[in-house]
């Protein structure tokens, strides 16, 4: 039975399937149907599919959970890239327990004050000093140990819990850069980075969660950076993310633009892109040595100067690396070469150091 379940979703149903492999062979044979191109008024039309697949033996499976298993397949299948399928079965139940179990967790650990920060120095390459520093939440689980950053960001970022997320570190963050003020020296001229997520952006709370940690810390609006990834911007939402983004900016915080290279802006829009900074990604860093990669980074940091743009680098390791980023005239750079992420304290004393050095 074939049915149309609305937009561009359909339904295939077929009894007596052998098992896992003749099912996964249907979902295969489908795919491959689908693939050739389609003529259509003279002009050649590609659609292609993404298949899941879950199997209910009679009775064991209610329909509307086998249709809901078949659907996360296609998703997850979907997100895999074009043109797979994915046949539900028990790794996907246990990832799904795994990602509800963590989400349920979190949404206890934030207001208890168990997701903290450690702190991740950006060095000004003319000055050599503290240009500023990124906030990075990090989750020590009870009775588990540490989550990754990139896997509990993540599950937060399917509800509002990441809107949670970003106000607590825009209050932290502001607060903690006004506890080092106060103690003088280079972080007292520095500013903070905090990473905010798309739906954070695309919300209506952004401004006034954004004035709030200002007004609470008392700190200066433009030592405040909101980091926004590249991505936010490239889609149907831009209208929306420029506008929210916009309020921001007429508090006098900054933007920056994260990932920067990964979500394909083109040079045309970066003028018009409603940024203060480009923090250039990780992966052109790590491939700098390639001469190609290399006059990318440099024609990125050349349209930076001419639009008034502060240009970074993040991911920084090597020494060969900071050399190329100094030649082609980035203003600063991030990474493990110049600093770890650490705790506040642990941050005082590297600076310590480093003056000393
Ligand atoms: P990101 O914003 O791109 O942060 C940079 C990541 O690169 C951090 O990973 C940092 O520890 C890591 N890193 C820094 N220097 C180097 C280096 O030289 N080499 C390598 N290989 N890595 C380096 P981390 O802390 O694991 O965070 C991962 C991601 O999680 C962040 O990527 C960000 O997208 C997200 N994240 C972290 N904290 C927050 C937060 O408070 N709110 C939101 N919305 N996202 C956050
Ligand atoms: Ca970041
Ligand atoms: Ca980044």
């Amino acid at each position: 039975l074939v049915a149309r379940l609305g937009g561009d979703e359909f339904l295939v149903i077929a009894e007596r399937v052998e098992g896992p492999a003749a099912a996964e062979a249907l979902a295969a044979r489908l795919v491959d149907v689908l693939a050739p191109p389609i003529v259509a008024d003279g002009a050649e039309v590609r659609v292609g599919a993404s298949v899941g697949a879950s199997i209910g033996v009679a009775g064991a499976v209610a329909p509307t959970d086998l249709l809901r298993e078949a659907d996360i397949a296609a998703y997850r299948a979907k997100a895999a890239g074009k043109g797979r399928h994915e046949l539900f079965g028990d790794d996907l139940r246990r990832e799904i327990a795994e990602r509800a179990d963590l989400e349920r967790a979190f949404a206890i650990a934030l207001p208890a004050g168990d997701i903290t920060f450690v702190y991740q120095p950006i060095i000004s390459l003319d000055t050599d000093r503290i240009y500023g520093i990124e906030a990075l939440a990090r989750w020590n689980r009870k009775g588990h140990g540490p989550v990754p950053p990139d896997r509990f960001v993540a599950i937060a970022e399917s509800s509002d819990l990441v809107i949670d997320l970003g106000r607590h570190a825009l209050r932290r963050a502001t607060a903690q850069l006004a506890a080092w003020s106060e103690t003088g020296g280079e972080l007292a001229e520095s500013s903070v980075f905090v990473n905010i997520s798309r739906r954070h952006v695309l919300g209506s709370t952004l401004a006034a969660d954004v004035r709030e940690a200002l007004d609470l810390s008392g700190i200066a609006p433009h030592r405040l950076v909101v980091e926004v990834t590249e991505r936010v911007l490239i889609d149907d939402e831009l209208v929306l993310a420029a506008t929210s983004l916009a309020a921001v900016r007429a508090l006098g915080v900054r933007v920056a633009i994260d990932d920067y290279g990964t979500g394909y802006t083109s040079l045309a829009h970066l003028g018009r892109l409603p940024a203060d900074v480009l923090k250039i990604d990780r992966s052109f860093v790590q491939a700098i040595d390639r001469p190609q990669e290399a006059t990318l980074v440099r024609l990125v940091a050349d349209a930076a100067r001419l639009l008034d743009l502060t240009c970074l680098a993040e991911g920084v390791e090597t020494r060969e690396q900071l050399d190329a980023l100094r030649d082609v005239g980035c203003d600063a750079v991030q990474g493990y070469l110049l600093g770890r992420p650490q705790p506040p304290d642990d941050l005082i004393a590297w600076l310590d150091g480093r003056a000393a050095a």
